[in-house]
Parts: structure tokens; sequence; C-alpha cells
């Protein structure tokens, strides 16, 4: 049985004072939830989250990570940065960053590799856009980009991962995938991954998000294969983020 697990992003979103709000809140309210919940600010802001977060169940990541190691690379922020601050996820390959900033699936995967090499769990986005839904080609996008992270890391590196179906048309956008529309992609994930290894696939976690509300979060969550969600708009609102949570259980 895998345990659900439910990361809001923050995207670029928040102030300390906002932060700390949400995180009072947060953190008060996991009593009784037996899902993992982790939270993804920007950057500059783990410092406040690690300290309001310890010792709590809440986990924290960060939204991108460089895939370099260290060096002149101006801007950008090393996996080892993200350990020292306590973060445990990082996302990789979101489709604000493939599409705003030019990440390639071989980008994302050296960052997929990047992080997992330091001990953070990479969260790897995948998902496709409405033209290419529209085209019939939603499960070879999704396998494209899920097969260049397996091509650079092998199926054993999904045992230490976590991905994320976020099919680009839903991404606050208030239009929500089906159950059952997001049920068959996460169904092709977990089978590209079966296909090399049946016992990394049935223990890998598959996120769902793309206007994940309170209102569609339990049918959503009910389905096989979506093992959680990944939350941008909501996990900015404490009591939408929590009943995201709740929904979980
Ligand atoms: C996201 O940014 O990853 C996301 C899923 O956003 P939203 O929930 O707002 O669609």
């Amino acid at each position: 049985m895998r345990k659900k697990l439910v990361a809001g992003n923050w995207k670029m979103h928040g102030s300390l004072q906002q932060n700390a709000a949400l995180l009072e809140r947060i953190k008060a309210a996991m009593s009784g939830l037996t899902c993992d919940v982790a939270v993804c600010p920007p950057y500059p802001y783990l410092g406040q989250v690690q300290s309001i977060l310890a010792g709590s169940v809440v986990t924290w990541g960060a939204q991108s990570v460089s895939e370099h190691a260290a060096g002149a690379f101006t801007g950008e922020v090393a996996a080892s940065m993200l350990v020292e601050f306590g973060c445990r996820y990082v996302l990789v390959g979101h489709s604000e960053r493939r599409a705003l900033f030019g990440e390639t699936d071989e980008v994302v995967a050296a960052k997929f590799a990047a992080a997992q090499k330091i001990g953070l769990i990479p969260v790897l986005c995948v998902g496709e856009t409405l033209a290419e839904r529209e085209a019939g080609m939603t499960a070879a996008v999704v396998t494209r980009q899920l097969s260049a992270v397996l091509n650079r890391s092998g199926v054993a590196a999904m045992a230490s991962a976590v991905v994320a179906y976020e099919p680009v048309w839903a991404i606050g956008t208030g239009v929500t995938a089906s159950p059952v529309q997001a049920q068959e992609v996460h169904a092709v994930i977990r089978a590209r991954v079966g296909a090399l290894d049946v016992v990394v696939a049935n223990g890998l976690r598959i996120l769902y998000g793309g206007s994940v509300k309170p209102q569609n979060a339990s049918e959503l969550f009910g389905q096989a294969d979506i093992d959680g969600g990944l939350i941008g708009g909501a996990a900015l609102v404490a009591d939408d983020f929590l009943a995201i949570c709740q929904a979980a259980n």
C-alpha cells in the first residue's frame, strides 16, 4: 500500500508574514492525518519554513534545482544548498520550468540526477499540453518525458523518487482532468516503469496535479494509481490545502 503524499507548490507567492500564518495552520492540523504532507516555497523562504516546521511531521522542498553541483552559475541553486535547508523534496520539470525557462527533457533528467545524488527526493513533473492531448499524443509525451529520466538514471532511481502527472491544460486553469482521464495516464506511467521493474513500479508514488480543489480531491485520490496530489493555487489557502490533505487520508 503506497502512502499518499500531498505537496503544495507555492510557485512565486508568499511573504514572511503570509507564510508564517499558513505554516502555523498546517502544522497545527497534522494530528490524525495519515498522509505525508509537504510544502514547496520559493527559495528565499526555505530557512523560515525550516525553522517553523522543525519538529513537525510536515516536510518541505524546493521548486527547482540546478543540474550543476557548484560553480559560476549566477542565479542558480545547488542541491547541496537545499539539503542544508532541510529539504526532503525538489520539483523537477514542472511545466512552467519547461515552457517558460526552456528546460528540455535532458536538462530535467540532469536535475533529477543531481537532486538524487545528494539525497533529495525528486518529484518529476510530466504532462501534456492541450494541443498534444487533442492530437492523441498524451501517452507518448508523458512516456518521452519519463523515459529521459529512466534512460539517464535507470529504473532503480524511481525507488526514491515521486512522479507528478500534471496536464498543462489543467494547471492554474480551474479545469481539472477527470478522475478517469487522470487514472488513465497514471496507469501509463506505472506501466512504463513496470515494464522495467514491477516492484519499483508498485512502490512508486504518482501524484496528480492540476486544479485540485477540496471539491474534487477525494474522487481523484480514490483512483487506483493516484497516490496524492501536487497542489498549486489551493496550497496557498490553509482551509483548502488542509481539506485536500483530509481527502488523501
Ligand atoms: C502546480 O502548479 O503544480 C499546480 C498543480 O497548480 P494548480 O493546482 O493551481 O493547478
